[in-house]
């Protein structure tokens, strides 16, 4: 087993690992996933009323046509995830 030491990981880092691993042992979902995302700061939601397609954006697959008229919200990765993206 590798051992991690506190200094690889940021506090920020810390404080999303261990918000989901409160979760741990239930049931670990994509919403889970998702609010924690959005609580530190990895995603964030944005209505929208077409489809952005972009990058790491499924709203274009998970929402009807019909549903962009009133606007969706759209999760966008923030730059704490797209700055390693090329
Ligand atoms: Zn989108």
């Amino acid at each position: 087993m590798p051992t991690l030491s506190n200094a690889l990981l940021s506090a920020a880092e810390r404080a999303f690992a261990i918000d989901l691993m409160n979760i741990w042992p239930g049931n670990l979902g994509g919403d889970d996933l998702q609010e924690c995302a959005i609580k530190h700061g990895l995603l964030t939601p944005e209505t929208r009323h077409a489809p952005c397609a972009e990058s790491g954006c499924a709203c274009a697959e998970l929402c009807f046509p019909d549903e962009f008229d009133s606007g969706i919200t759209c999760f966008r990765k923030t730059t704490l995830l797209t700055d390693n993206e090329e």
